[in-house]
C-alpha cells in the first residue's frame, strides 16, 4: 500500500453519506479513503477548506471547443482554463463547430492530437452521426468517442448537416448493436420553418420575433419522434439542452415506462427569462432559445422529479461580431451562450432560492453527467476505495460575486450572465490530486484525453 500524500479536509465534504465534516485522503491522485475530520496521516500534505464546500469536481458533457479548425472561436487552452476556474475538471467537447467535424476517424485522430498539451481538466470527446457516416460510428467508437450527437435541424455549420428520421433509422440500429449512447438536438424544422415565414416581417431586434421563430412545437415533436425511435431500436437516446416545458410530460411518461431515454437542461433556461430580454440583446440568442418565466419553472420541476437528469452548459462561443451587437439582429446572429465557467454558481444561486440542497448539486452538475458518458466510476463522486480519481472543488456557497467580462477565461468574453450577482465562489480545483486553480491561478496543464474503455 502506497502512503496518503494529500489529505483535503473541511466541514462541509460531500460525500455518499451526505455533507459532513471529514478528511478525503488522497494516494498518487486517488481517493483512497474518506476519514474522521481529525485523521491527517503523518507526512500527508494538508489542504484545509474551514467552512467551504469540498465536492466532487464538477463534469461537463456538453462544451463546445472548437479546435481545430475554428480556434479563433474558442480552443482547449481557454476552454479548459476556463473550467478549472469553474470547478469543473472534466469536459467533453462537442463533434461539431471544429473543422473537421468529428465524424469520421481520421477527424477524431485530428481532433486527440490538437488537444495535446493544452488541456488544463481531463477531456473526453464525442462522435458525430451524420448522414451517411454509419460506416465510421465502430470506428469511432472503437477509438474511444463516449457516444454520438445528431442535429434534428440545421446545425448552424454546413459541415455538420442534420439527419432525418430516415437516416436514423439507419443509424440507431448500429449505435444500438455498439452499445452507444445518442445524444440528440431535438428541434425539427417543420414548424420552425412554418415561423420563419411570418416572423420574416417582424422586426429582427425584439426578442420576441425570435422566440416565435424556435416555437416550442419543434422540440415537442422531436422528442416524440426520438422517444419513437427510442423504442423501435433498443438505441439508447439523450435529449440535449431541453428547453420546452410542453415535452416534459412525454418524457415523464416515456421514463416511467422504461424507456432508456435522459435529458438535461442548461443553465440559461435555468436562470433566465424571455420576459425579461431586452431588445438587440443578441448575447442571449441560443437554440432552443430560452423561454417564458413559467416554462423555466416547470423546467425546475423536471429537475426535482428527475425527469431531467442533470444539467450541463452547452458552452458555445464565437467571436463578439458574430452575435452582430451593433445591428442587434436576433434572427442572423450566431446561436450560443458560453457558460462553462460559471454553471457551478448560476445553478447554485438559483437552487438555493428553490430549496434544493447541495446533494442535489452534486447530482446534477457532477454524478449524473459522469454517468452519461460512463464515467462514473473514476468522475463525479467522492467515494473511498481507489477508483475514484481525486478530482475536488473547493467552493463558498455564502460568498456572493458579481460577472465581469475580466473574471472570465474563455477566449472570448460576450456572455449575458455580465452583471449578474451569483452565489458560490470557486476557491481552489483539484485534478486527480493535484491543484490546477487556485484563487485565480492556474497549474499544468495536467489534463488528459480521455477515451471509452
Ligand atoms: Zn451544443
Amino acid at each position: 500500500m502506497h502512503p496518503v500524500d494529500l489529505v483535503i479536509r473541511g466541514r462541509r465534504v460531500v460525500t455518499p453519506h451526505g455533507v459532513e465534516p471529514a478528511s478525503v485522503h488522497i494516494t498518487r491522485g486517488y481517493i483512497s479513503s474518506i476519514s474522521i475530520f481529525e485523521d491527517v496521516p503523518d507526512g500527508a500534505e494538508l489542504v484545509e477548506a474551514h467552512d467551504s464546500v469540498v465536492m466532487p469536481g464538477l463534469v461537463d458533457t456538453h462544451v463546445h471547443v472548437n479546435e481545430p479548425g475554428r480556434t479563433e472561436w474558442e480552443g482547449f487552452e481557454t476552454a479548459t482554463r476556463a473550467a478549472a476556474a469553474g470547478g469543473v475538471t472534466t469536459i467533453v467537447d462537442m463533434p461539431l463547430n471544429s473543422v473537421p467535424a468529428t465524424t469520421t476517424h481520421a477527424a477524431f485522430n485530428q481532433k486527440v492530437e490538437a488537444a495535446q498539451g493544452k488541456l488544463h481538466v481531463d477531456t473526453g470527446f464525442w462522435g458525430g452521426v451524420v448522414p451517411g457516416n454509419t460506416s465510421e460510428l465502430r470506428k469511432l467508437w472503437d477509438a474511444g468517442v463516449v457516444g454520438f450527437k445528431c442535429f434534428l435541424i440545421h446545425s448552424g455549420v454546413d459541415e455538420f448537416p442534420n439527419v432525418s428520421e430516415r437516416d436514423l433509422r439507419e443509424a440507431m440500429p448500429e449505435l444500438a448493436r455498439l452499445g452507444a449512447l445518442l445524444i440528440v438536438h431535438a428541434e425539427v424544422p417543420g414548424p420552425v420553418d412554418a415561423c420563419c415565414q411570418s416572423a420574416s416581417e417582424a422586426p429582427a431586434r425584439s426578442y420576441e420575433t425570435f422566440l416565435r421563430s424556435r416555437p416550442r412545437e419543434a422540440e415537442n415533436e422531436a422528442v416524440a419522434m426520438m422517444i419513437d425511435l427510442c423504442r423501435a431500436t433498443s438505441c439508447r437516446v439523450h435529449v440535449v439542452h431541453h428547453s420546452s416545458a410542453d415535452a416534459l410530460p412525454i418524457l415523464r411518461q416515456a421514463k416511467a415506462s422504461g424507456l432508456t431515454i435522459t435529458a438535461e437542461t442548461c443553465p440559461h433556461y435555468l436562470h433566465f427569462a424571455a420576459e425579461d430580454i431586452p431588445d438587440g440583446a443578441t448575447e442571449f440568442k441560443c437554440c432552443p432559445p430560452i423561454r417564458e418565466r413559467e416554462n423555466r419553472e416547470q423546467l425546475w420541476d423536471a429537475l426535482r422529479d428527475g425527469t431531467i437528469d442533470f444539467v450541463v452548459s452547452d458552452h458555445s462561443p464565437c467571436p463578439p461580431d458574430m452575435k452582430l451587437p451593433d445591428e442587434g439582429d436576433f434572427m442572423n446572429a450566431w446561436g450560443g451562450i458560453s457558460s462553462l465557467q460559471l454553471r457551478l454558481p448560476i445553478i447554485w444561486t438559483e437552487a438555493a432560492a428553490r430549496g434544493f440542497t447541495i446533494e442535489d448539486l452534486v447530482k446534477w452538475l457532477c454524478r449524473e453527467p459522469a454517468r452519461q458518458v460512463g464515467l462514473e466510476i473514476v468522475k463525479g463522486s467522492i467515494k473511498e476505495g481507489g477508483d475514484a480519481d481525486a478530482d475536488i472543488v473547493i467552493w463558498n456557497p455564502e460568498r456572493e460575486f458579481t460577472v465581469e467580462p475580466s473574471i472570465l477565461h474563455h477566449r472570448h468574453k460576450v456572455t449575458p450572465y455580465n452583471g449578474e450577482v451569483l452565489r458560490g465562489v470557486v476557491e481552489k480545483t483539484f485534478l486527480r490530486g493535484q491543484i490546477v486553480y487556485d484563487d485565480g491561478r492556474f497549474y499544468g496543464p495536467y489534463g488528459r484525453a480521455l477515451f471509452r474503455t
